[in-house]
């Protein structure tokens, strides 16, 4: 029961809200004040939940007058998991949460196990603990308050906090900030000054303030995961806090990140490899991808631009190929996201990641897009006649270990230090690609294959089929401009793509053509006919599998429609509060549906 915490926008598990504090609304990501909560003459309530197996793991926060946390909370309980759900409390503290800068498996075991045992639509403090060079990995985490009491003791001790880590004022030369405490003093005046008037403790918690605005500015962009990259670079304990997130706490994040954003992904760093959107783009394309059955199959390298099609060098693959494009399957090699069939290179994050471009590849790059590639040639290869590689340097160096390993002949039409857009290169490629029998791509063709596979991606194999073929005495028609098309049946919309998210969304006609493929991706609401918004309480069920921004189905015993999840299908069942469906279409279902149903 959450009825003073509500989760607004979410950024994988970080999340922005709102809780009811002194009848004041105050935004999550939080700040406390060691001052500001002292001050308070009830003090904090604070009653401890035990367990053998969680060994204090959690205080539950009560705050009686004016900032009402908690309006029930019963006093003791022996199984910690069972009572959580029956608490009703907003707020969750995690006892002894500065014990856990001890080890970065401790870190990350204390706030993890948290998070996952509290109910999503419940706010945690992990208390004493947070730092300007802390703070937004712990955002990232799942956390929502902290406060300064870190910052104050240390500054207390004469410990200089910057976003990088503690500095000793008696190394520093000069102040590296411009707070209103530092850009008014030189260092000097700052250890002269600061005993009496105890100004680092004030630089502390500015710094700390300031580092809560950015990782809120990010969570709003979708683009705290990137800022956490660059922020555990100034310590190996929290480069190995991330580290062991990826790899032990996949799960926990897969269930909170989106299927679609509506902006690039940076993959700079060797993080970004693990990334949950790199790892559900290459395991998609393994599970619900599957080629059109075309003779030759082309592998290209991926450009700066995207989708790659717009780009000059892919532009120039296009024409040399294009008489004989009928007969050819395109993929594409690229880092992270291993491999890109042509159909797919709309969709997110297909058509929304940067990397930097080298040339170079370092070895766990090159391992993880072979994999990729590996995967892709062992389930397909045996269904092309002929595979041409069109790929220069570290891609063509890959693809042939790869293509060694499976023992598999690979045309390549690059020669050693050639461009791939030379003129040489290209003249090779249309060469090796010509064939006796010219076979064009049809436009319909073209269009149809992407709807086709980005639907299977998107609600899995068998879906884009049962989309976009024709039945009887139906017309069908894909309207728009790449990549903006739009799929119709005698003038019913079925399904468009949105290229702002790189997804396909689908209307209540396309829906119900592929009714039994949505399964997955249906939620169950109650008696009510939605308007605007489905909230969290008005949903009964919802399937696990959905993830933010996913296409959803709603079904109730008044309603039909499309919509796209707000929270995850699993979030929906375990809130009380909080946008669950953004709702498109919806239908009034006839009573009869009732009987039926
Ligand atoms: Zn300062």
């Amino acid at each position: 029961m959450t009825k003073f915490y509500e989760v607004r926008r979410r950024d994988g598990a970080a999340r922005i809200g709102f809780l009811s504090l002194n009848g004041e609304k105050k935004q999550t990501p939080l700040l406390f004040h060691v001052e500001s909560l002292r001050s308070d003459k009830e003090g904090l309530k604070v009653i401890h939940v035990e367990d053998d197996n969680f060994n204090d793991l959690f205080q539950v926060l009560d705050v009686p007058r004016g900032a009402v946390l908690l309006p029930e909370v019963h006093p003791l309980f022996t199984r910690v998991q069972e009572a959580i759900p029956q608490l009703k409390v907003d707020c969750f503290v995690l006892s002894f949460a500065s014990a856990l800068l001890y080890s970065p498996r401790a870190f990350v075991r204390g706030i993890m196990g948290a998070r996952k045992v509290i109910p999503p639509d419940t706010a945690l403090w992990a208390p004493a603990i947070a730092t300007a060079e802390n703070a937004a990995l712990l955002f990232y985490m799942g956390v929502d308050l902290i406060d300064d009491t870190n910052a104050v003791i240390q500054g207390y001790q004469g410990i200089y906090h910057t976003e990088e880590g503690a500095v000793d004022p008696n190394e520093m030369e000069e102040l590296p900030c411009t707070c209103i405490v530092c850009s008014s003093l030189t260092v000097e005046e700052l250890r002269v000054k600061d005993s009496k008037e105890k100004l680092i403790a004030k630089h502390n918690t500015l710094l700390l303030e300031k580092e809560v605005k950015k990782v809120k500015a990010h969570i709003r962009a979708g683009s705290l995961r990137e800022y956490v990259e660059l922020k555990v670079r100034s310590s190996p304990f929290f480069t190995a806090v991330l580290r062991l997130l990826d790899l032990e706490e996949e799960a926990y994040f897969e269930k909170r990140t989106p299927v679609a954003r509506n902006h690039s992904m940076m993959a700079n760093t060797m993080e970004s490899l693990k990334r949950i959107e790199v790892k559900r783009f290459a395991s998609r394309v393994r599970e619900r991808y599957e080629p059109p059955a075309r003779p030759v199959l082309l592998i290209l390298p991926c450009s700066a631009r995207k989708p790659y099609s717009i780009s000059p060098s892919h532009l120039k693959f296009r024409d040399a190929i294009e008489r004989y494009r009928g007969r050819i399957h395109e993929i594409i090699l690229t880092s992270p996201l291993g491999v890109v069939p042509r159909e797919l290179e709309v969709l997110y994050p297909a058509a929304f990641y940067d990397i930097p471009v080298t040339g170079y590849w370092d070895a766990e790059e090159r391992d993880w897009v072979a994999s990729c590639l590996r995967a892709y040639l062992e389930r397909n290869a045996r269904n092309y006649g002929k595979i041409v590689a069109h790929l220069s340097g570290a891609y063509k160096e890959l693809c042939s270990r790869v293509a060694e390993e499976l023992g598999l002949d690979v045309v390549y039409t690059c020669a050693e230090g050639e461009d791939v857009t030379s003129k040489a290169a290209l003249k090779r490629l249309k060469e090796r690609i010509a064939d006796d029998t010219e076979q064009r791509l049809s436009g319909f063709e073209k269009k149809a294959g992407m709807l086709r596979a980005m639907a299977d991606y998107q609600f899995g194999i068998g879906a884009g089929s049962d989309l976009i073929t024709r039945k009887e005495g139906e017309k069908i028609k894909i309207s728009g401009k790449f990549p903006a098309y739009k799929l119709s049946v005698n003038g019913d919309v079925l399904a468009r793509i949105v290229p702002e998210y790189g997804l396909l969304t689908l209307t209540r006609t396309g829906a119900l053509r592929i009714k039994h493929f949505l399964s997955s991706y249906t939620v169950h609401i109650g008696d009510f006919l939605p308007k605007g918004s489905i909230l969290a309480p008005g949903v009964v069920n919802a399937d696990e599998h959905i993830r933010v921004n996913d296409e959803v189905i709603f079904v109730g015993e008044k309603a039909f429609g499309v919509g796209r999840a707000k929270m995850s299908g699993w979030e929906m069942v375990e809130s009380q509060k909080g946008v669950a469906v953004d709702v498109r279409e919806v239908e009034e279902r006839a009573t009869s549906a009732k009987s039926t149903s």
